[in-house]
């Protein structure tokens, strides 16, 4: 009975969702967004992971010849898969000719797979994983544990073949890492180009090349964005999601972590605050827990590439890793959990189609650069100032202590540019404001940060 009555729920939203334009809202949920999340399917997770698997190899430094074995395989079924969704998304090789450095031994073309939903608008929302994978004699799960031989790198790479232009062929099949993230990436290009919603974002779905040799395929992106001020304005990454079961035996099916870079109140970090809030809301059964750091310590994730490129991005993590597993032959389509992949797939859903139907995140800097706060008008107010979002009917003012991480206040105001919180001293409270549209779609929060300071040389009489 329950579960016929909540069936029932779900398919008044949906139906409703249907005859309702996309106007005033009375709900925080837009049942076009319920019903795109709930489109994300295991079965075709399962599906995508084990065609990843059969190619045997990702290795970005492994055969581009065959057309059933190694990442020239891998990347054609790829971009073929995504062509096939919808006529509205334009899929494509992003290409580039990369010469030895690093752990690029040879010439190499490396290839991101990249799929295009235009929206109203060229700014741009991505979700993103690796298709390339790596096997090392040792895995990472004895780089985590110190063992000793050969070298105590986590990086460690085996031994090249001895024609160093020979393709590198082992077996490295990287079904989680990052089968799981791929998987997840084009499985999401399905269920938004076939939504049928007209979003005011791009939206990008981004299958990256070339991480384990050092982000070199999201670096490579990331750097064309900004050569071509392309207006990137997030980025979702995906790696390592599939798993639910550490190796230390702990299972948490139920959280997924996500990795946003400083400093406090960055873009990356309101980015991890609009996933919690946002997933939460549309998926109450997955948990966020935002993480307020880089990464995990001394691993790496293409969300860190644009970071270093000053984009806004945060790395989706599962919550207990198998180490055993990564790095590893042993990386296979058994250490999948796909209830545990679609859980992470639909808090990637919510939050990125909420911040495609958003307007852009209002900018709270003055002409010079300044946050626009002040005291006035009686010297111990909040008086809060910011510029317009094109699109936005409406804007909602956050804050908290300063010394707390998670959003404690909120106030809903309409369509103005400024407010004032009489008596609030600003030095106390940390201030943000995020857009809304006129069928409540929130932006993430743009925050009034003091910027640093340089230091001032003081110069004295070195004669006295
Ligand atoms: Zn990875």
């Amino acid at each position: 009975m329950m579960t016929a009555r909540r069936l029932m729920v779900c398919l008044v939203l949906v139906v409703s969702g249907v005859s309702r334009s996309a106007g005033a809202q009375d709900s925080d949920l837009d049942p076009r967004v319920v019903r795109l999340v709930a489109t994300v399917s295991e079965e075709r997770l399962g599906v995508i992971l084990k065609k990843l698997e059969s190619f045997e190899t990702r290795s970005t430094m492994s055969s581009t010849t065959s057309t059933t074995r190694g990442i020239g395989a891998a990347r054609q079924w790829i971009l073929d898969e995504m062509r096939g969704y919808s006529p509205k998304l334009q899929v494509s090789f992003d290409t580039y000719q990369v010469v030895p450095q690093g752990r690029i031994t040879r010439d190499v073309e490396l290839r991101n797979v990249m799929a295009v939903l235009p929206g109203r608008s060229p700014r741009r929302v991505y979700i993103s994983g690796h298709y390339d994978t790596l096997a090392t004699s040792r895995g990472q799960g004895a780089a985590n544990a110190g063992a000793p031989t050969p070298a105590a790198d986590p990086d460690a790479r085996p031994a090249p073949p001895v024609d160093p232009n020979a393709p590198l062929d082992t077996f490295a099949p990287g079904v989680n890492d990052d089968g799981s993230g791929t998987a997840l990436t084009i499985e999401l290009a399905r269920v938004f180009s076939q939504s049928g919603i007209d979003f005011d974002a791009t939206l990008v779905f981004m299958c990256h090349v070339g991480e384990e040799q050092g982000l070199v395929g999201a670096r490579l992106h990331a750097q064309k964005a900004v050569a071509e001020k392309i207006p990137i304005e997030a980025i979702f990454n995906n790696d390592i999601v599939g798993n639910d079961r550490g190796g230390n035996g702990i299972v948490d099916g139920a959280t997924i972590r996500v990795y946003a870079e400083g400093p406090e109140d960055s873009a990356s970090r309101e980015l991890a605050r609009f996933v919690q809030r946002w997933g939460g809301r549309y998926v109450p059964s997955h948990t966020v827990r935002p993480m307020a750091r880089p990464d995990r310590f001394g691993r790496g994730g293409d969300h860190s590439a644009y970071n270093q490129l000053g984009f806004t991005a945060v790395g989706f993590r599962e919550s207990r890793e198998n180490f055993a597993c990564q790095h590893d032959v042993r990386d296979t389509y058994e250490g999948i959990s796909l209830p545990y992949l679609a859980q992470n797939a639909r808090v990637n859903a919510a939050s990125a189609a909420t911040l495609a139907l958003a307007p852009p995140p209002p900018g709270v800097l003055s002409d010079r650069g300044a946050p626009m706060i002040t005291r006035a008008p009686s010297g111990y107010d909040a008086n809060l100032k910011w510029t317009a979002a094109p699109g936005a009917a409406a804007y909602r003012v956050f804050w908290r202590e300063a010394w707390g991480s998670d959003w404690q206040h909120d106030v809903r105001v309409g369509n103005v540019t400024t407010l004032i919180l009489p008596n609030m001293q600003i030095d106390d409270y940390v201030f943000g404001v995020a857009s809304i549209d006129a069928g409540g779609h929130e932006s993430f929060v743009t925050a009034y940060v003091s910027p640093a300071r340089a230091s001032t040389d003081i110069k004295t009489n070195p004669g006295r």
